[in-house]
């Protein structure tokens, strides 16, 4: 079958015959890949920027954002059947695992030593077919089909999220999302979903279509000063926006970093400690988030989902991982046409 892959003796990408997988144990499940999604890690690993190949490999098949169908399961799988749509995690537990890749937190590993499917040490889903173990399989309703493909960012988005309001231990009055790429707008519309007041704050037109998708859905908007939030959200991917996620903290108030880069400057420790502030960082998504995930999909506006998402064919990879532009909302490729 063909897959798109990094080849990391060349460092070039390129599309290129694979072995079709098997399924070895009864836990685990064939399926076929409808869609990938493109996100800002697949354009850095493109970039030759982060990801390794599979040990004794010089390739690595891409994709970590992916909606599949499942064509098998085995016998020791009751929950998945033939025709269901399935979402993968990303990432798989350390070996030998740590205690939090023990009790399925992998996304909260300690020991550094996993895997990601598509990103480090492990083939993604830029193909036709795959297997997983049905622990690393989310079942999504046939209602989601056009948004299932959504599962994965927007679990990292619910971790962020219920982090948040776990330390936040209170009704946020308002929550300021920093950046609107598709993580941002995405936060913008879980958090409206619950009833928490946004503004979303980004340097793009208010004509934009992301902006516009998420003022839709009753997000406030600024290019400017934003205002002081209870809960603020870093998904700008830049270091400036991670100094002011902090400074626009209220007192008690939780900051979530989820793309700002390393940076120096003036950090306010003593407003942190006076105002009881908190901050944040969080990567990948544990089990809870994707559940979460899956019933947001099903209760936020399916047609602001649907607006997000750009489909495009699965010749196009080059386009869109060399040259992908920031202002283009999710790009997704169709692979089963
Ligand atoms: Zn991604
Ligand atoms: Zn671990």
């Amino acid at each position: 079958m063909r897959a798109v892959a990094l080849d990391f003796h060349t460092r070039s990408i390129e599309e290129r015959e694979v072995a079709e997988p098997v399924r070895r144990r009864e836990d685990e499940v064939l399926f076929r890949v409808l869609e990938v999604g493109i996100c800002g890690t697949d354009r850095a690993l493109a970039r030759f920027e982060l990801g390794r190949p599979p040990e004794k490999e010089s390739h690595l098949v891409i994709g970590h954002e992916a909606l599949g169908e499942v064509l098998a399961a085995g016998a020791g799988v009751k929950n998945l059947r033939r025709g269901d749509l399935v979402a993968p995690a990303i990432r798989r537990a350390c070996r030998p695992s740590c205690r939090f890749c023990r009790k399925r937190r992998r996304d909260a590993c300690i020991s550094g030593n996993y895997t990601e499917r598509g990103i480090i040490g492990a083939h993604g889903y830029f193909t036709d077919l795959a297997v997983d173990r049905k622990g690393d399989l989310i079942k999504a309703p046939p209602g989601l089909r056009s948004i299932g493909v959504l599962i994965e960012p927007l679990s990292v988005v619910e971790k962020a999220i219920r982090q948040a309001l776990d330390a936040y231990g209170d009704r946020p009055r308002r929550a300021l999302v920093l950046g609107a790429g598709p993580i941002g707008i995405l936060a913008a519309l879980v958090l409206l979903e619950r009833r928490i007041p946004v503004v979303l704050h980004s340097l793009e037109s208010p004509a934009s279509r992301r902006v516009r998708i998420a003022a839709s859905a009753g997000a406030g908007y600024t290019r400017g000063d934003p205002p002081e939030a209870d809960i603020v959200i870093e998904a700008a991917g830049a270091a400036a926006a991670g100094f002011l996620a902090v400074r626009k903290l209220a007192p008690s108030g939780v900051a979530v970093i989820l793309g700002a880069h390393n940076a120096r400057g003036s950090f306010p420790f003593h407003d942190l400690i006076v105002g009881n502030r908190k901050i944040i960082g969080s990567v990948n998504a544990g089990p809870h988030a994707f559940e979460d995930a899956v019933s947001d999909l099903g209760r936020i506006g399916k047609s602001n989902l649907e607006a997000l998402i750009e489909r495009v064919p699965r010749g196009a990879f080059r386009k869109t991982l060399l040259s992908g532009s920031r202002k283009a909302p999710k790009i997704v490729h169709v692979l089963d046409a």
